[in-house]
């Protein structure tokens, strides 16, 4: 009797496993704000969402060969900062100065671990830096040269700020010096979050930032918790928007502390979240994915970059709302 007993316990804690180690999933953004289909053209639009397919494509195929969700949120996001399409990387929105100045961070839901990078002026892929800061530093979160001298020391090369400086970035930054206006309404940081077959989740967001930036200002992107934030017991988030509302609101943790102390679903948690950012006066989004595989993309801009992919075949890329 016991022996049965016995091994009828091992048949379903082998069915259990099986049922964990057969799903994953992977969501992306590539920023929020007031994007809307009138003032875009149809190339445009084929364009982001080419890009945004390819970037989820890399990360899913990683997820399914049984790779780890940290693999695949790196590559994807690698995928749109080598993008000009987009707020990060190649295509970093410029600061007052006329530079570049790049923000990101990674978080594991395993182990909460987290690294983070911000004022990055000469790396090409600020998320390959802020995922060797939590895995071969004793530290969360480096910035400026101090980072820099840290990729040095890591084997990254350094490449001028110059070669990430684009003509559009230049005219939008001209722009907004004549309309001497501090922000612009568009968002186009990129972020991902992934559950691998082992059902560990990690988020990892990627920045240039606001345009016409000053005195080294840093937004929620590279602070954990408010633009990144991954548990395995609650839910992956990354964020995009308005910098400082998600920061007062520490958006990212604010979702998975509703999951984990009041047992919110992922889409009202974020849903209430949103909600306060935007009594305070602030806008933008967020991505997630919770440990049961639903998938949130919300936001309370005209539109949102974004698109999803999952093991049982679910899919979808969108930008308006
Ligand atoms: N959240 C970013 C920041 O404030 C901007 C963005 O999402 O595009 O730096």
């Amino acid at each position: 009797m016991k022996l049965l007993v016995y091994y009828f316990l091992i048949i379903l804690t082998l069915n259990s496993c099986n049922k964990k180690n057969n799903h994953f999933a992977i969501v992306v953004h590539g920023g929020a704000g007031t994007i809307l289909k009138d003032n875009m053209t149809n190339e445009m639009e084929k364009a982001y969402k080419q890009k945004l397919e390819e970037a989820l494509n890399v990360g899913y195929s990683i997820l399914k060969q049984n790779g780890k969700s940290v693999d695949a949120v790196e590559a994807t996001i690698k995928i749109l900062e080598d993008s000009e399409l987009f707020n990060a990387g190649k295509g970093s929105v410029l600061s007052n100065n006329e530079e570049v100045e790049m923000d990101a961070s990674i978080m594991t839901g395993d182990n909460l671990n987290a690294g983070a990078v911000s004022g990055i002026k000469k790396i090409k892929n600020p998320i390959t830096l802020a995922r060797k800061v939590m895995e071969e530093s004793e530290h969360v979160f480096l910035s400026g040269s101090g980072a820099e001298d840290f990729a040095v020391s890591k084997g990254f090369k350094l490449i001028d700020n110059s070669n990430f400086i684009t003509n559009n970035r230049l005219n939008s930054l001209k722009n907004i010096k004549k309309r001497e206006s501090n922000t612009d309404n568009k968002f186009g940081t990129v972020g991902c979050v992934a559950i691998d077959k082992n059902g560990n989740i990690t988020s990892g967001t990627s920045t240039g930032g606001m345009t016409n930036k000053k005195w080294n200002r840093i937004g929620d992107v590279p602070i954990i918790g408010a633009g990144t934030y991954a548990n395995n017991q609650t839910c992956g988030i990354s964020s995009t928007g308005w910098g400082e509302y998600f920061i007062r609101n520490v958006v990212a943790y604010d979702i998975s502390a509703q999951i984990e102390y009041n047992k919110k679903s992922i889409k009202n948690a974020a849903k209430n979240t949103l909600k306060k950012v935007k009594e305070l006066g602030g806008s933008g989004g967020v991505i997630g994915i919770d440990k049961n595989l639903n998938i949130i993309m919300d936001f309370n801009t005209e539109g949102m970059y974004r698109g999803y992919k999952k093991s049982n075949g679910d899919t979808a890329i969108e930008i308006y709302k």
